[in-house]
């Protein structure tokens, strides 16, 4: 179960669920921006790749609320 965060874990910047996002495979989570300009697809924290996140169906979403909780480096 991805935990969908909130924002960009670089530049803070809200990120709806729904919003075009990059994860790597610990869920950093980061802005289009920040993920392609700035960390060049590699992520800052782990060194692992980042992806496109997957967006959620709106039934899912409801099921399984995005998370809230911000993380911020
Ligand atoms: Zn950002
Ligand atoms: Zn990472």
């Amino acid at each position: 179960m991805l935990q969908l965060r909130p924002s960009c874990e670089s530049c803070n910047n809200n990120l709806a669920a729904d919003s075009t996002a990059y994860i790597c495979t610990f869920e950093c989570t980061f802005c289009e921006d920040c993920a392609v300009k700035v960390h060049n697809y590699l992520c800052p924290n782990c060194r692992g790749n980042l992806e496109r996140r997957p967006i959620s169906p709106k039934e899912f979403l409801d099921q399984y609320p995005a998370s809230t909780k911000r993380v911020v480096k």
